[in-house]
């Protein structure tokens, strides 16, 4: 059974067409990308897949149920939005403890995760910090440690290192295959930059005007005439 699968996927926004007919199926533990221009729709199927959408057409199915017949909390999805929404008022600390917290963890285990990923991130020591105290690419970091904190299964991530420079930019793709690799996490990852996709999926899909136009590993994507 995929991790992820879309069947006949269609959305629509009034007139604008923003996914027309999508099928797809990502493995359990695979490196998925989502390549294409601007606008073909990536961060739409995004959406669908972490139910924060409903297709208009079609199904999204995660382990082969339906993802909008399952509860929120029990997606074991989680989301990283381009635009990294923190909650403004909450320290560092607390952004990254908030999913934790609402599972009902102790003050020690969250204390120790919410360590360990801020470690991960390189932002150990800013924990008291406001988002608006730090810089793009340090609240994008925030962004990923609040979703990796609570070990989601499958992590959908747009664009999630566009802020960075170009050393913290390779030592969280390291990081993010680290977790592929010894965590098993399932990874749907949007980018406009084809030479990251390259290096870290397992298959890709190129996405035009809505349509998957593509669909391989990098080689058969790359190689082909
Ligand atoms: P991208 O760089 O992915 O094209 P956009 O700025 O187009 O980002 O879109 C960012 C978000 O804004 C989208 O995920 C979508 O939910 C929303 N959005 C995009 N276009 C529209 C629109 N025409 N009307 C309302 N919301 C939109
Ligand atoms: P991408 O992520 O590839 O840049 P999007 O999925 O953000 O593309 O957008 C696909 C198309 O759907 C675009 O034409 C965008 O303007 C439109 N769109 C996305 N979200 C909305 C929305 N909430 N309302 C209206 N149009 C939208």
């Amino acid at each position: 059974v995929p991790a992820i699968e879309l069947a006949g996927v269609e959305k629509t926004y009034g007139r604008t067409a923003a996914v027309r007919g999508v099928d797809l199926a990502v493995a359990p533990g695979e490196f998925f990308s989502l390549l294409g221009p601007s606008g073909c729709g990536k961060t739409t199927v995004l959406r669908m897949v972490a139910g924060l959408e409903e297709p208009s057409a079609g199904e999204v199915r995660l382990d082969g149920r339906g993802v909008n017949g399952i509860p929120a909390e029990r997606r074991d999805v989680n989301m990283v939005f381009q635009s990294y929404a923190l909650f403004p008022h909450m320290s560092v600390f607390d952004n990254v403890a908030f999913g934790l917290r609402r599972r009902g963890a102790g003050r020690a285990e969250v204390r120790a995760r919410v360590g360990e990923m801020l470690e991960m991130v390189d932002l150990a020591g800013r924990e008291r910090r406001r988002p608006v105290e730090l810089s793009g690419g340090q609240q994008q970091r925030v962004a990923l440690a609040r979703a990796l904190v609570n070990r989601p299964r499958a992590l959908l991530l747009d664009e999630p290192l566009g802020a960075l420079d170009l050393r913290l930019r390779q030592a969280m793709q390291d990081e993010l295959k680290r977790l592929q690799r010894d965590v098993g996490v399932t990874f749907v990852y949007v980018t406009h930059d084809q030479g990251e996709a390259l290096t870290m999926s397992d298959r890709m899909a190129v996405m035009n005007e809505g349509r998957v136009e593509q669909v391989g590993t990098p080689r058969d994507v790359y190689e082909r005439p």
